[in-house]
């Protein structure tokens, strides 16, 4: 085996994939409640974004932003249109989205005052891994290995507008959070938290970013999760579900937010054909008529099972969410890592995040009889337990 040790994987190599069902080497089908940690949000094989793959590879599959390609351009528009109305950067992972959203608010900053570059983020937050992102990160334990940091970050408590307004200052030129905190275990925002942030950042001409890599592209019933709380950013990142698959990461941004210029930044594959004909084939369904309120049904109806679930089981210490995006967390007698596995070892995938949390996020086309077949696989596995 020739990989860097980076991952603690389960054992099973994939190769095949259709709908809400993935299929390993040994041809065991295992039910997807993962979708590659909400990426796959069309479910594995969807036939039109094949089609989209295969007609754009055939067309061009890649050339330099020191051109124009089409692809690019209607994603842009689509993404604009169909949230604040703003500019398009595109990179290629979510990490990259939050970096170039740094960059954004430090020259926003910059502009105003020299010394208008503190960036604050919430605490068990996760905006990605390298270092810009990193920093913004409020969980030590993945930080500490890789300080230094990059200065001029500070952290507030998450659904605390009191805290919020107390780190607030006028060197504050953005404040990042995630609508709902994907990996420290669905914790979704208050909506008087993020009115609270929107007012601060104006009162303080700070820019305020939404981190939705997790939970947009359709997963909380809506295309992004801010139009659910009706709290409207400057700045936006989305990343993950945006491809179906396909590497691609994007920033949007209002009219203030839209500092960048010529040599400010860049990334050689960010807005490449390929990526964005898959985008605009996921945007498309998405927003086809009907698509977001199935999902939005489909998380109901799956939220209730759960409920039910908690009420029958003590294991159960809570269960959170919106839409398609739901966490269970379970007391300290058992380990989320073990139900995880329990689960596999029964089929169904998973994702362990924090707080002894198992999070499943199913792809947006799951089925009705696919939502019971998974909540009867959990209800076993924690009967077992
Ligand atoms: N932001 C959030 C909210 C995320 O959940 C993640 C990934 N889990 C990232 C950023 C980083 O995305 P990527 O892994 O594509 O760099």
């Amino acid at each position: 085996m020739y990989l860097m040790n980076t991952y603690s994987r389960f054992s099973a190599t994939f190769v095949y994939g259709k709908g809400s069902w993935i299929y390993d080497e040994k041809g065991n089908a295992y039910l997807d409640f993962t979708s590659g940690i909400a990426v796959n949000v069309l479910g594995h094989s969807h036939p039109r974004l094949v089609e989209a793959i295969k007609d754009q590879a055939e067309k061009l599959i890649h050339c330099s932003n020191l051109f124009w390609n089409r692809p690019q351009m209607e994603l842009a528009e689509l993404l604009s249109k169909n949230t604040f109305g703003g500019n398009v950067f595109f990179a290629n992972t979510g990490t990259e989205a939050n970096e170039a959203a740094i960059k954004i608010a430090r020259k926003y900053g910059k502009k105003k005052s020299e010394k208008k570059y503190k960036i604050l983020s919430a605490h068990n937050s996760f905006h990605g891994r390298t270092l810009g992102s990193l920093t913004a990160t409020g969980q030590p334990k993945y930080q500490k290995p890789f300080e230094p940091l990059v200065p001029g970050f500070e952290y507030f408590e998450f659904n605390n507008v009191e805290d919020l307004r107390r780190k607030m200052s006028e060197d504050v030129c953005a404040v990042f959070l995630e609508p709902i905190q994907g990996e420290s275990g669905i914790v979704p925002a208050t909506k008087d938290f993020l009115e609270g942030a929107r007012k601060l950042c104006d009162e303080y001409d700070a820019l305020l970013v939404f981190d939705e890599v997790q939970c947009g592209m359709g997963r909380t019933g809506k295309l992004f999760a801010y139009q659910r709380y009706g709290v409207v950013p400057d700045v936006l990142t989305t990343a993950k579900g945006l491809g179906g698959g396909v590497p691609i990461g994007a920033v949007i941004v209002n009219e203030r937010a839209d500092v960048l210029e010529p040599g400010d930044h860049g990334t050689t594959f960010g807005g490449n054909p390929l990526a964005c004909r898959a985008g605009v084939t996921v945007i498309k369904e998405l927003t086809k008529e009907g698509f977001l309120e199935e999902v939005e049904e489909k998380g109901n109806y799956l939220m209730k099972k759960l409920q039910e679930m908690k009420e029958e089981f003590d294991l159960v210490a809570d269960v959170r969410g919106m839409g398609l995006m739901i966490g269970i967390q379970f007391r300290e007698e058992v380990n989320n890592r073990e139900i995880a596995t329990k689960c596999f070892e029964n089929k169904l995938l998973v994702v362990p995040a924090g707080n002894n949390t198992i999070r499943l996020l199913p792809p947006l086309t799951v089925e009705y009889g696919e939502i019971d077949l998974a909540v009867e696989t959990l209800k076993k596995v924690l009967r077992e337990i």
